[in-house]
């Protein structure tokens, strides 16, 4: 006999997302959550397909009426010189409200996530870390978790989703994870205050500008008069001549004028943070009684700011393959095929686009010159709508840029 139906490990969009679509089916769901909340996190732009996963959480009125949201109706290239290229306006490509996306206060949309889960019956546990799997006969049959006091206590259930980020509890515990060894990024970043925001429609834009060597800063106009902002390259090229952040950060904003100028009137209120940013994947999505969810799963650089949306996706996904899985009495790994298939099927799109992306030969502009039958693909890659045969643009993309082949497909681990 279980303790729980469900035992989820995260609380951040991946775990409570997939935890609320089970309670809303009636399912015992106990969430283990390491960090007190609300807690900082990363991730603060998300792309309009969000709209979708948020909708079946009924979350998006919640959010438009909240004051940690701005509202982002673009995306907008500037290169090396400052130039600004023609923004990228979503309502310009299609008509649905999911073409007015948001930007975030990460620890205020990840609490309302939480509180969106425990509002359905969901237990979270703050403080509590997972520690260990369990396992029972070859199957996971919960974790080993520490509470708020260290105190470790045996907690079963009869699936345990890993959400837990890029910590990637279960892929490390297990050992399966797989970088993809042409994106290992870093990234510097901090916030500003009162630092210059575009007018009108462009106000919540997020801005990707280029620095040599195929950088790129990201300009995110947050709630609060707050702006965003960070430089991701190679670690050779950040790091050349100093390791220290504010001066490998200050460096990169000097030879950025589109940049520079937009900071120019603000104030820095944070100091800066560093972090790599390693693709990576996980060998298997699933094992008996285990599935993975989220950065948990797969991480992918941020650049076209992928992560919340496929946390959210996979996550809702999770629920629903467990849900399934429960409701036919057998939770081995095959059950999660599927599952798997259908969450790399998404990453996979976004993966080979962020490879194009830091190819020195590649550009969005003189691509589409060459190919503009293809912007429709382009489009619904860079919103999210991810489950269609992009092989088409890949191979036009290839005359451009080399991708490299795929990470392991996510299959679930069968017994031996
Ligand atoms: C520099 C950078 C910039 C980014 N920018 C963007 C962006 O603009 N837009 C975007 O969409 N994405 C962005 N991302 C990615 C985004 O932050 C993540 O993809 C997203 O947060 C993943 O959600 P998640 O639920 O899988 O994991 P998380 O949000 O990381 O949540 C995991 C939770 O699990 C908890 N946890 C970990 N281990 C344990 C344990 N053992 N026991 C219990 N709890 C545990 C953690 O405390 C955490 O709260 C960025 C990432 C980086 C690094």
């Amino acid at each position: 006999m279980k303790d729980h139906d469900v035992l989820v490990i995260g609380g951040g969009p991946a775990g409570s997302s997939a935890a609320a679509i089970l309670a809303e089916r009636g399912r015992d769901v106990l969430l283990l959550e390491r960090q007190p909340f609300p807690r900082y996190s990363i991730g603060e732009s998300l792309i309009p397909h969000c709209w979708f996963p948020l909708n079946r959480l009924g979350l998006v009125e919640k959010l438009d009426a909240s004051d940690f949201i701005v509202h982002k109706h673009s995306v907008q290239f500037i290169n090396t010189e400052g130039t600004r290229s023609t923004p990228f306006y979503f309502f310009e490509h299609y008509d649905h409200p999911s073409s007015r996306t948001w930007q975030v206060v990460r620890s205020e949309f990840d609490q309302l996530l939480l509180d969106n889960a425990c509002a359905k019956g969901v237990e979270a546990r703050l403080g509590w870390a997972a520690r260990d799997l369990l396992r029972e006969d070859g199957t996971v049959a919960g974790v080993v978790a520490s509470d708020p006091d260290g105190k470790e206590h045996e907690l079963r259930a009869r699936v345990t989703i890993d959400a837990s980020g890029r910590d990637a509890f279960a892929q490390t515990t297990n050992r399966w994870r797989v970088m993809d060894e042409h994106l290992k990024k870093f990234a510097i970043w901090t916030y500003y205050k009162g630092a210059k925001r575009d007018p009108g429609v462009d106000e919540g834009a997020t801005t990707i500008a280029y620095v040599p060597e195929k950088g790129w800063f990201w300009y995110l106009p947050l709630a609060d008069d707050v702006v965003s902002v960070g430089v991701v390259a190679d670690k050779d090229y950040l790091f050349r001549d100093t390791r220290d952040l504010q001066e490998v950060f200050d460096r990169e904003v000097a030879v950025q004028p589109w940049i520079e100028s937009h900071l120019a009137p603000g104030e820095q209120i944070r100091p800066c943070q560093v972090t790599s940013e390693f693709t990576y994947r996980s060998k298997h999505c699933a094992s008996d009684g285990l599935v993975l969810a989220g950065d948990a799963f797969s991480f992918l650089d941020p650049v076209f700011s992928s992560g919340v949306f496929l946390a959210l996706h996979s996550g809702v996904m999770a629920g629903d393959a467990v849900e399934a899985a429960l409701a036919e009495g057998d939770v081995s790994a095959a059950r999660f095929a599927d599952y798997g298939a259908k969450v790399c099927e998404a990453i996979e799109a976004m993966r080979r686009l962020v490879h194009a992306f830091y190819d020195v030969a590649f550009s969005f502009g003189d691509f589409l010159k060459v190919h503009p039958e293809m912007r429709k693909e382009v489009t619904d890659c860079l919103i999210g709508d991810l489950h269609k045969d992009f092989d088409p643009l890949f191979e036009a993309v290839g005359e451009f840029a080399a991708i490299p082949g795929p990470l392991p497909h996510g299959k679930p681990l069968e017994r031996a």
